[in-house]
């Protein structure tokens, strides 16, 4: 879908998108808002949806008709997953064997919109307090995490028609935002998560896929804390605008959840 040639940045920037999306049919996830015309709704698979904003996207992609399927380190312990209509499927997304059998009980279903949500926030604020078990585990989490995520459930994504891969990074990510430090393996997982994106942008877009990075927002979740000023409802809820308004010409873009552009 092109809706627009030219670039509009800021908040109204994805609400033109959204407004043409109801408006146009034939594009990349925006006519399956609501599930497609024919009925059948397109499916999303959600990393780490039993709480926060994984949690939050999977109840309102529900509530929207899509069929959700919400992994979950603990399905047994994912109570308000299952409630929200999703289907949960156990993911560890540092565990190989964990993944493959995600893609070997997925089978030939199509996915047409993948969400990299899972993530981890260890507390390493300054050279000294790096612990190097963490900040391995950080980078296996958060950043190959979603490769190993993405590499086996492609043939997923190419049999889908959304062919949607959203990596949720963060605004620390941002290399050229960064002018505070501290955050010592968080921000360079997501840094990391960002290049990756980059690539599959270059690698898949050719094929008709759309992949990018968004920031979520400072959220109050368990991460993000009780000083957070966005909800994940609101949250979630901006990830999807976002989403539903993307096009091809978004492939390998960097967004915010209120729909602006961030730099590398
Ligand atoms: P939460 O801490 O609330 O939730 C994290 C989720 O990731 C949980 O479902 C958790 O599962 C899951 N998870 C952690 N490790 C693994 C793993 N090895 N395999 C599979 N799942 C795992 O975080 P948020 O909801 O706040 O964050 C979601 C995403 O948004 C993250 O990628 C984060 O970096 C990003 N983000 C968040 C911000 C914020 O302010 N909250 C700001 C910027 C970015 P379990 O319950 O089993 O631990």
């Amino acid at each position: 879908m092109k809706t627009l040639t030219v670039r509009i940045s800021g908040p109204l920037r994805a609400s033109i998108f959204l407004l043409a999306s109801m408006l146009l049919s034939g594009g990349c996830l925006a006519e399956s808002e609501s599930g497609d015309a024919k009925g059948t709704s397109s499916t999303v698979l959600i990393t780490g949806a039993n709480r926060g904003i994984g949690l939050e996207l999977a109840r309102q992609y529900a509530a929207d008709g899509w069929q959700v399927i919400g992994t979950a380190r603990k399905p047994d312990e994912a109570e308000a997953l299952r409630e929200s209509g999703a289907e949960v499927m156990q993911l560890d997304v540092t565990d190989q064997a964990s993944v493959e059998r995600l893609a070997s009980d997925l089978g030939d279903r199509a996915i047409d919109l993948l969400i990299n949500n899972a993530g981890i926030l260890p507390r390493m604020g300054s050279l000294d307090e790096v612990d190097f078990d963490d900040y391995n585990r950080v980078l296996a989490v958060n950043t190959v995490g979603p490769v190993r995520v993405t590499r086996a459930l492609l043939p997923n994504l190419k049999a889908g028609d959304g062919k949607t891969i959203v990596n949720v990074t963060s605004v620390l990510g941002s290399i050229e935002r960064n002018t505070g430090g501290g955050f010592y393996g968080y921000r360079e997982s997501k840094a990391a998560l960002n290049m990756f994106t980059r690539s599959l942008a270059s690698d898949l877009g050719p094929h008709g896929f759309v992949c990018i990075v968004i920031h979520p927002g400072w959220v109050r979740t368990d991460m993000g804390g009780t000083s957070a000023p966005v909800l994940p409802r609101d949250s979630a809820a901006g990830i999807r605008r976002v989403v539903g308004g993307l096009s091809h010409e978004d492939n390998g873009t960097y967004w915010t959840f209120e729909g602006e552009a961030l730099p590398w």
